[in-house]
């Protein structure tokens, strides 16, 4: 198959989840064999969306260049995979990339229905020799990638929640990405969410850019908080344990969004991999780890 691209330029704009700071990002068509690339346009200074220039992956995954960062990129790296996009220039004017609703939708909703532009040039996959793991002892999470013909990405999240349970989600090449897994929200613990706030962080979240999931019966003062810090007076607790502000898109909403997080982390070893990519207990840091043990394993033809 041929390498493709987008078919015109897409904006977006709104605060970034971690740092609050407001992002203008513009989606443009780019020539083959270009990859996917940031541009920091405030600064004129471009970075490829590549493992190799991973700096940060606590609670999302950075790119840098020097001194110039480009935080939170894991979504729209995620919808490049799941649209089938080869080629795009990402330029952005602030440091973090805007959490829209918290997941992929508003990305494969803007471009899906306009396809793609096929490019004169054919796409190079990824393959690697043989199989290899990344694993974590402390957390017990791994990443495995193994040589297929077909390129498919499998998690399984446990956070020893009584809330989510234990969940699993899966996606192959060609499978629906726009409908089954675009649309899966980020997700963060009410106890963290409380630590978080008090330290300032999190600064661009709000209740309806994440699910939030409460753990431990919450008291009626700790919601009280939160509907003060977040303005929103009248938060309660379903009885499955989430937020009331949202409801759910699919039972496994959570652990969708986990398998989207690793598709778009496992993005960054420059392209679409002939493998079966599948992780237990997946999170930025170990899936930075994987695309980065990719990188030097791709076999070169
Ligand atoms: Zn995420």
């Amino acid at each position: 198959m041929n390498q493709q691209t987008l078919i015109k330029e897409y904006s977006f704009e709104g605060r970034g989840l971690h740092t609050g700071k407001y992002a203008h990002l513009t989606l443009k068509p780019a020539p083959a064999g270009y990859g996917i690339r940031f541009v920091r346009t405030d600064l004129g200074v471009e970075i490829p969306a590549i493992a190799s220039k991973v700096t940060r992956t606590d609670r999302s995954t950075t790119i840098s260049e020097g001194e110039v960062s480009v935080i939170t990129i894991e979504h729209l790296m995620s919808a490049m995979t799941g649209l089938g996009v080869d080629n795009a220039c990402i330029e952005i004017d602030n440091d973090e990339v805007p959490i829209l609703d918290g997941s992929a939708e508003r990305y494969v909703r803007a471009i899906a229905p306009d396809g793609l532009q096929e490019q004169d040039a054919e796409r190079v996959y990824l393959e690697f020799a043989e199989p290899f793991e990344i694993r974590d002892e402390k957390t017990g999470s791994w990443v495995r990638v193994v040589p297929s013909d077909k390129m498919s990405f499998e998690v399984t999240v446990d956070f020893n929640s009584k809330v989510l349970g234990v969940q699993s989600a899966r996606w192959s090449e060609n499978a629906d990405y726009v409908g089954q897994i675009a649309p899966c929200r980020t997700f963060v613990f009410f106890h963290e969410l409380e630590f978080l706030a008090a330290r300032g962080l999190v600064k661009g979240g709000d209740v309806d850019n994440a699910i939030v999931i409460v753990e431990h019966p919450a008291s009626r003062e700790q919601i009280d908080n939160m509907c003060k810090l977040f303005g929103q007076p009248h938060l309660a607790v379903t009885p499955q344990g989430y937020l009331s502000n949202i409801k759910l898109h699919f039972p496994n909403e959570c652990g969708r969004h986990k398998l989207l997080d690793l598709i778009g982390d496992m993005r960054l070893m420059g392209g679409f991999p002939k493998a079966a990519i599948s992780a237990y207990k997946p999170g930025h840091t170990i899936n930075s780890l994987a695309s980065r043990a990719a990188l030097n394993k791709i076999k070169i033809k």
